[in-house]
């Protein structure tokens, strides 16, 4: 008989919300997560952001998902208790967690600092972690997490604006800085005012960019230039806008949740034009070569960010005053604030009152 580890003995009993089957709709669900090892962090859930992905998760729209599912991936909280060999974390630090909770920590993509592209990179939620239990994410009243994914929440960000920052922030931080869109003067488009859209605008004006938004929503352009900051607005399906800002961007950031044309986009950049795309549509985009070639433009993708940008963003949005503009929801919301996502309703994240309103929830 295999000895059990100590936290397969006392497993903490925990409670959240989950989604049990396609329909993606969540209820209250109970379980439990394994006791605090020597390397974990365990935290009360104060606050949880609501991704575009958590929607696509809870409805199996990429193919992946287990039931039942609990979401959630931009979590903060506070700290509990620490294991013996816990480092940098003690109790009473205020604390976040992003997209990912385990990789391998030995492969190419870990030992530079890119754990977000390990093969064996586990997600928060709906993966299977190192011993073989399911994750389950921040829609939830505690989690238990290794050290090396968790997130140092400065004094002076406010925990429930700072939760999209784990992922919708480091989902367009990272590609900014990679893709060198980040140089002051620059002029950079962003595709979607949601989530992720308002927090490229606020990254890319504190880097100096020149800022253009490409929205679905005309009723977006007012709030997107006097209060996000944006120095312009296009509204996509006017082709007239489209046509006269045709040849006039460095690099644009894409983060469409749906199905959309690419060729217009590409139109927009200048010769060596970069298009990035972040957002992630169930269905394959169509790309036209000709688009390309004409002016050597490239397409290229991102996905969040390792663990040290990520704790760079986070320290880079409290220097710069950085947070998400939230619409802060109790949890028994959580199914009509889904529905309201899907409509581009939002401005621009719901974050659920985990801290003070999932024990009342069910
Ligand atoms: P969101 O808040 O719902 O924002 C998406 C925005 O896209 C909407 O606000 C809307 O902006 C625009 N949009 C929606 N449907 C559209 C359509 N049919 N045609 C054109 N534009 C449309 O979503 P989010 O949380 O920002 O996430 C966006 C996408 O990024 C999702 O697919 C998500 O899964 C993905 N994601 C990727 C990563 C990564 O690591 N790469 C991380 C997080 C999320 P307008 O009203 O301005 O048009
Ligand atoms: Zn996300
Ligand atoms: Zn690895």
């Amino acid at each position: 008989m295999v000895a059990k580890l100590p936290e397969e003995e006392h497993p903490i009993r925990a409670f959240g919300w989950a989604a049990r089957d396609e329909s993606g709709v969540l209820s209250p669900f109970t379980f439990s997560r394994r006791a605090t090892g020597e390397k974990d962090v365990c935290f009360k859930v104060l606050y949880c952001g609501m991704c575009h992905s958590d929607l696509h998760m809870v409805k199996n729209e990429w193919g992946s998902s287990t039931y039942p599912l609990v979401p959630g991936h931009e979590i903060v909280g506070v700290v509990t208790e620490v294991g013996s060999k816990v480092q940098k974390f003690k109790v009473g630090d205020k604390v976040g967690v992003g997209c990912m909770v385990g990789s391998c920590h030995s492969c190419h993509n870990c030992t530079n600092n890119l754990e977000n592209y390990c093969p064996e990179m586990i997600l928060t939620y709906s993966a299977k972690y190192h011993d073989g239990t399911t994750t389950y994410g921040g829609y939830s009243d505690i989690m238990v997490v290794d050290e090396h994914f968790i997130i140092r929440i400065p004094d002076t960000l406010p925990l429930d604006a700072t939760a999209p920052l784990l992922c919708a922030g480091i989902t367009v931080y990272s590609p900014l800085r990679y893709y060198g869109l980040d140089k002051p003067g620059m002029h950079v488009g962003v595709v979607g005012l949601g989530g992720l859209g308002h927090m490229a605008v606020k990254f890319a004006k504190a880097m100096g960019l020149n800022v253009t938004v490409i929205s679905t929503s005309p009723s977006k352009k007012q709030e997107a230039i006097e209060h996000l900051g944006a120095d312009s607005f296009l509204v996509s399906r006017d082709q007239d806008q489209m046509k006269a800002a045709m040849g006039t961007m460095d690099g644009i950031i894409d983060t469409v949740s749906a199905m959309h044309l690419l060729m217009p986009l590409i139109g927009l950049l200048k010769t060596n034009g970069k298009l990035v795309l972040v957002g992630a549509p169930e269905k394959p985009l169509e790309l036209p070569a000709f688009s390309l070639l004409m002016g050597r433009k490239m397409v290229g993708g991102s996905a969040i960010g390792g663990m040290k940008e990520t704790q760079e963003m986070i320290d880079f949005a409290a220097k710069h005053n950085i947070t998400a503009d939230i619409e802060v929801i109790p949890m028994k919301y959580v199914n009509t604030a889904m529905e309201r996502i899907l409509k581009a309703d939002v401005r621009y994240r719901f974050v659920i009152d985990i801290g003070n309103t999932i024990s009342s929830a069910h």
